[in-house]
């Protein structure tokens, strides 16, 4: 390596690459990941709007979720990619708190375009940022408040304020109902919460509050034979990896096989064989049985006779699930059958559920529903909604309040919404900008001045005055009120807690970590070097950025 990097073009960059250096660079990465911060900071809130997002083959998707839609939207720049990382580093760590998490990051970077042209260094900057945000989280963590694991009432108030403004916010109170009893059911005895128990199943068709949540698990099956049961209490449940019937006529059973214990089922059998088989199964004092392959009619019956609800050829995955779901063993080989191989569930229920096609057609869809199960490995969402979109939206929304309430359960404290943390944090920095020596006092004052910016978007979105909002707010909070933030239907300010919007202090200790890292790593860059054209869109395109933006980083050359 003779060849240092400078201010000189690099001899060892090929013809095609770009290179931009210096204040150009950092102006357009800046530009470029505002103008995603932008494009999002419309949909902040409950009274946020939602935006439409249609890709190039015509695929809709209608959402107010920031990372989904910054992940849909076509983003090739790659300081906006940057962006994009913060909101899906919120959406990893948290699940909510996606779009805040890049509006702040949008703003701090307002913050140091200003400070820039006042002469600050971007190290200075970076610094006081650094400071800010590690006194932010000291302000956090004061003004949380300790909650209670088991307190419903509790959870379902921030529950609801992660559906607020979303699609599905008609029957936010329904929502947050089933919400909370799917937590509280996906939660271990440890205090910690495994969302991954949680399965959902959607059905268009019907209305959201038709949604249902059930403490145990779907299988998408039937019963085979039209006399077997469709409905059972108190139901011993086995499942069989195998099947009942004559293995030669079982003329795809190549296709089927998975593991060697199946080996068995390409073993010539002979009827009294299945006989004996099936007469384990009776005797074993299984009410549901559920197999891996299919079930001879002659032994459907007969499984029919001796009361028993009995599915066939359910594929691996649904025997796994209601195997946690009931408490049951996987059996292969039903000469070993033992009591505790069963599984139970206090009810099992074949449903009926109209749904509507693409054509919207009526259709009837079965499937069969185990609740009130042993296992307790396995907690299910019954969703319905009008359409495919609705649904999508639906779920997203379902899926950050599942995140805020077991974030909550899981650290035992929330902080305020309504942009009163945001609020405090800016009063505090403020403050503390005093004691902060050099340039990095003018960094943690814009930093303070940056937070603002969720409380007033709140106010913009709903239609309020900005002005007046934040002038309210700085005042009550100076008043030593730190839970107040804006009631967004009414633009006046109120205590949230006891207006029931809380959120987990998790949502906004990890906007702020994650939306300065992210600003400061953009401030450090001074060079970007591309291996090939950074024009994003090329020539041939008008589209740029989104939301209208500066369309990349056009007028490389001349840096070169
Ligand atoms: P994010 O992706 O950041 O979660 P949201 O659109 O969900 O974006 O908006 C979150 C913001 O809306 C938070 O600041 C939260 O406190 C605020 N918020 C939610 N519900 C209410 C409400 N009922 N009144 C005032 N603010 C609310
Ligand atoms: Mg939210």
């Amino acid at each position: 390596m003779s060849q240092q990097m400078g201010s000189q073009p690099l001899g060892v960059l090929s013809d095609e690459s770009q290179r931009a250096s210096g204040e150009d660079a950092r102006e357009m990465n800046l530009s470029a990941a505002k103008a995603v911060a932008e494009a999002v900071r419309t949909t902040l809130g409950p009274l946020g709007m939602d935006k439409m997002l249609v890709d190039s083959m015509g695929e809709v998707v209608v959402t107010n979720d920031g990372v989904t839609l910054l992940s849909e939207m076509d983003i090739d720049h790659p300081a906006a990619d940057m962006v994009v990382e913060v909101a899906q580093t919120q959406e990893e760590e948290v699940g909510d708190g996606t779009t805040s998490a890049v509006v702040l990051a949008g703003e701090l970077l307002g913050g140091v375009e200003d400070l820039l042209d006042r002469g600050v260094h971007p190290t200075s900057i970076v610094q006081g940022y650094a400071q800010a945000a590690a006194e932010a989280q000291n302000v956090l963590e004061e003004m949380a408040i300790d909650i209670d694991a088991d307190d419903r009432e509790y959870l379902k108030r921030i529950a609801e304020t992660a559906i607020t403004g979303k699609g599905a916010e008609q029957a936010k109170e329904h929502i947050a109902e089933m919400v909370v009893n799917a937590v509280q059911a996906a939660t271990r005895e440890d205090g910690t919460v495994d969302l991954d128990l949680i399965n959902t199943t959607t059905f268009t068709g019907g209305r959201i509050a038709d949604s249902r949540f059930v403490d145990g698990a779907l299988v998408d099956r039937s019963p085979v034979h039209e006399s077997m049961p469709t409905e059972l209490e108190d139901a011993n449940v086995l499942i069989y990896g195998g099947a009942l019937e004559l293995s030669e006529l079982n003329t795809d059973a190549e296709a089927n096989i998975h593991d060697p214990s199946q080996l068995e089922d390409f073993i010539k059998r002979d009827e009294s064989e299945l006989d004996s088989m099936v007469q384990t199964v009776i005797d074993s004092g299984a009410d549901v049985l559920l197999t891996d392959g299919a079930i001879e009619d002659r032994l459907q019956g007969k499984l029919a006779e001796a009361g028993i609800m009995a599915m066939r050829r359910a594929p691996d995955d649904e025997r796994a699930l209601l195997a946690r779901a009931t408490g049951a063993n996987r059996v292969s080989d039903l000469d070993n059958l033992s009591e505790e191989d069963l599984g139970y569930a206090g009810h099992v229920k074949q449903e009926k559920i109209r749904v509507y096609g693409g054509s919207r057609n009526a259709a009837t869809e079965r499937t069969t529903v185990f609740s009130d199960v042993a296992g307790g490995e396995s907690a299910s969402f019954i969703l319905r909604g009008g359409t495919e979109h609705v649904l999508d939206e639906l779920e997203r929304a379902i899926e950050d309040s599942l995140n805020v309430v077991s974030a909550a359960i899981e650290d035992g404290k929330v902080v305020p919404g309504g942009g009163a943390p945001e609020m405090e944090l800016a009063l505090h920095l403020r403050d503390f900008a005093d004691g902060v020596e050099g340039r990095e006092q003018l960094a943690v004052e814009a930093f303070a001045e940056a937070v603002e910016v969720i409380p007033r978007t709140l106010a913009e979105n709903a239609g309020h005055d900005p002005i007046d909002a934040l002038v309210d707010l700085r005042a009550t909070h100076d008043a030593g009120n730190t839970s107040d933030g804006l009631d967004a239907n009414t633009g006046e300010v109120v205590d949230m807690t006891e207006d029931g919007v809380v959120e987990p202090l998790r949502v906004k200790t990890q906007a702020v970590e994650s939306a300065t890292e992210a600003a400061s790593m953009l401030l450090r860059i001074d060079d970007i070097i591309a291996a090939g054209d950074l024009s994003t869109g090329g020539d041939d395109e008008e589209e740029g950025g989104p939301g209208g933006a500066p369309g990349g980083m056009g007028g490389m050359g001349g840096a070169m």
